[in-house]
């Protein structure tokens, strides 16, 4: 009851937000705690329409936008360990690295890439609402392993379907790390999440994102502990901040990794004012730092989103990456993820 106060005094929040006066309506009376904001974002969008019909784009004349945000909790054991307050502080951390506002900025920011820094994307995000779902499957269970990732998105599977997916980015949250078998079935790597591309828009069942309980931000804990379920290996991650869903983010919007999508040492993500990337970096590298790529050292940007180093070191989208992000997603009659604002 006490979790249902919680989420009901934070529901009132969000309705005063958007200027709103809808009452609450769950989707459905199923199993779990839902919340909801409705049509908040239909509203801030409808401004932006006619900019982007112009004939070039030029992201300084484009109003920011607004995406909806839905967020699907599962949980195993008697309560769940994340709180609509965590939501509320990473939907903080997502607008915040979204307009160029993400703390890290002032230390490193002047160093190297000042230049081609995005001092803002102009893509904001609000809450759409928050279901928060047990789930009594043994796929579930333990060490929160499932079978596949689409289970999480399907209800007869224990998981919670998609919320409005044309519109809205669903992010699944779930206990514990997720297993990464993107490109090697046999590597036991864990990441912080997952998430489809602009290209998988219309497979509306698959769409969105993944993330661990463990990537959402957290003051008090500077580092986070979990076991490899394979490995039985000890490993400490470093996610208070919670960078991981802006990197999800950056990915659903259209953004590889600076090394391209296979993630191949040297490769190419096709922006222009990204440099090559050896490798994905962990930790908190020290500047300068080069890494050689054709036998040319270069300036490693391991302060870009799109990397893996630790939440306080990645605080910048380029601005080649915002422009990618628009055309992909937004600006254009072949844009992929337009109705989201439409
Ligand atoms: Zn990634």
């Amino acid at each position: 009851m006490k979790l249902k106060k919680t989420i009901l005094a934070f529901s009132l929040l969000l309705i005063i937000s958007c200027q709103k006066e809808d009452e609450l309506s769950p989707l459905t009376p199923q199993e779990g705690t839902l919340i909801q904001n409705t049509n908040c974002t239909e509203k801030v969008n409808k401004q932006t329409s006619t900019d982007l019909a112009d004939a070039t784009f030029d992201i300084n004349k484009q109003k920011p936008i607004t995406l909806p945000v839905y967020f699907h909790i599962l949980y195993s054991g008697k309560t769940p360990t994340v709180t609509a307050k965590d939501i509320e502080l990473q939907m903080t951390e997502l607008n915040k690295c979204f307009s160029g506002k993400a703390t890290g900025a002032a230390k490193l920011a002047n160093v190297r890439f000042e230049n081609v820094r995005s001092k803002d994307t102009k893509i904001r995000f609000i809450l759409e609402g928050i279901r928060f779902k047990k789930t009594n499957s043994n796929v579930w269970s333990g060490l929160k392993i499932f079978k596949k990732y689409s289970d999480a998105k399907n209800e007869s599977e224990g998981g919670s379907r998609p919320y409005s997916p044309e519109k809205t980015i669903n992010v699944w949250v779930l206990e514990g790390m997720i297993l990464d078998k993107t490109y090697n079935p046999n590597d036991k790597a864990f990441t912080l999440g997952k998430s489809s591309s602009p290209f998988d828009a219309e497979n509306l069942d698959y769409d969105g994102i993944l993330l661990s309980n463990l990537g959402l931000p957290n003051a008090q804990e500077k580092t986070r502990t979990f076991i490899n379920p394979f490995t039985n290996e000890k490993k400490t991650i470093s996610a208070r901040l919670g960078r991981a869903l802006p990197h999800e983010v950056g990915h659903y919007l259209g953004l590889d990794h600076l090394l391209g999508p296979l993630d191949i040492p040297c490769g190419d993500d096709d922006i222009e004012d990204t440099p090559p990337a050896q490798k994905l970096h962990s930790g908190k590298p020290l500047l300068p730092f080069t890494e050689k790529c054709d036998g040319k050292a270069n300036f490693q940007m391991f302060m870009n989103m799109m990397d893996y180093t630790d939440d306080e070191i990645r605080y910048m989208f380029t601005k080649g990456q915002v422009n990618e992000m628009w055309k992909l997603c937004f600006y254009g009659t072949d844009a992929k993820r337009k109705k989201m604002i439409e």
